[in-house]
């Protein structure tokens, strides 16, 4: 997977190659619209590293439950081990000093008035040291299951930080790049393109203005329990996010799940939520343009141990979310 990344990486530095060799200007339209085909080739495989991503992310979620679930069990079998030490060590105490536990040469032979009750008591100590013997056995199996738990456990943790920070630099790189691309496929253009070389549509712009990756994960399992109500829209820190359309912005939010949040009702009637933002650079009650600054990408909130992105939600009439992938797509992949 990561292969296939630095692999990815290779080819988008090839193209930017490609871009500085022609330099400035490019005149010819083939030419123009082989950079458009490469950005768009480029952006479809940062989606696929989104994927990855996201594979990672659940991974990570599995590993962490069996994680919790060895850790209970290595609680309980610490409660056994001290009960049977405890155990252990009286037996021997008891053994010693010669006392009346069933267990004493004292208890076998005091009082047996015959042979048939010194048999029977026999049997009973047999079947009490049976009984001692089997949980020990059944202990020292389970520790050395715990043992193997624990390296395994120990292991995988450390195979997924390497592959997640690995899978982050190298994702990292690709968007980076694209950005680059992009300003320079938009300085080319000149004034026909200035939005990051995207047109809105019927006046809705992209909520992100820059290198954005993102596949349709409504729906997706999320801690909690929860459900995934919105599309995650990864892009690099800092990157400017606007007004999909024109609005007010009814509620700015700070803390919680979303962290820096904030809600735009559009002219059009619809609600738009933008959280895990580094920074809000509106108050709430002002109005906005579509296009105009809102905020910058950021991780806050719980998207802090992951890549930074927007979480964006559309809810239609101010009513429930739908799925927004299909809102989006056609805006921020042109
Ligand atoms: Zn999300």
């Amino acid at each position: 997977m990561l292969r296939r990344i630095a692999f990815l990486t290779m080819t988008l530095l090839v193209t930017l190659g490609v871009l500085s060799l022609h330099g400035n200007p490019i005149s010819s339209a083939a030419e123009i619209d082989d950079i458009k085909a490469k950005i768009k080739k480029h952006e479809a495989e940062a989606d696929e590293a989104v994927k990855e991503f996201e594979a990672i992310q659940s991974w990570e979620d599995t590993a962490r439950k069996e994680i919790l679930e060895a850790k209970a069990k290595v609680d309980l079998l610490e409660e056994k081990e001290d009960k049977l030490t405890e155990l252990v060590r009286r037996r021997a105490i008891e053994m010693y000093k010669g006392s009346g536990d069933p267990l004493s040469l004292s208890f076998l032979t005091s009082d047996a008035a015959d042979i048939t009750e010194y048999d029977r008591r026999t049997t009973y100590l047999e079947t009490v040291i049976k009984s001692d013997t089997d949980t020990l056995g059944e202990y020292t199996r389970v520790k050395e299951e715990l043992r193997v738990i624990k390296k395994v456990n120990l292991a995988r943790q450390k195979e997924l930080a390497q592959a997640r920070k690995n899978l982050e630099r190298e994702s990292q790189r690709i968007k980076e790049n694209l950005a680059a691309a992009k300003k320079e496929y938009a300085k080319i253009q000149g004034n026909e393109y200035n939005y990051y070389g995207r047109i809105p549509i019927e006046g809705r712009y992209c909520p992100v203005n820059g290198p954005v990756s993102f596949i349709d994960s409504w729906g997706f399992a999320r801690s909690g329990g929860r459900r995934h109500k919105g599309v995650d829209m990864m892009s690099p820190h800092g990157t400017p996010l606007v007004a999909i359309t024109s609005g007010v912005i009814d509620r700015i939010g700070n803390g919680g799940l979303g962290g820096i949040t904030f809600w735009l009702r559009g002219d059009d009637g619809h609600s738009y939520y933008y959280a895990h933002n580094s920074r809000n650079t509106v108050v709430k009650g002002q109005r906005v343009i579509a296009g105009q600054l809102l905020a910058y990408v950021g991780n806050t909130g719980n998207a802090r141990s992951t890549a930074p992105h927007v979480h964006f939600e559309i809810h239609p009439n101010g009513g429930r979310a739908v799925n927004p992938y299909q809102w989006v797509r056609p805006l921020c992949r042109q």
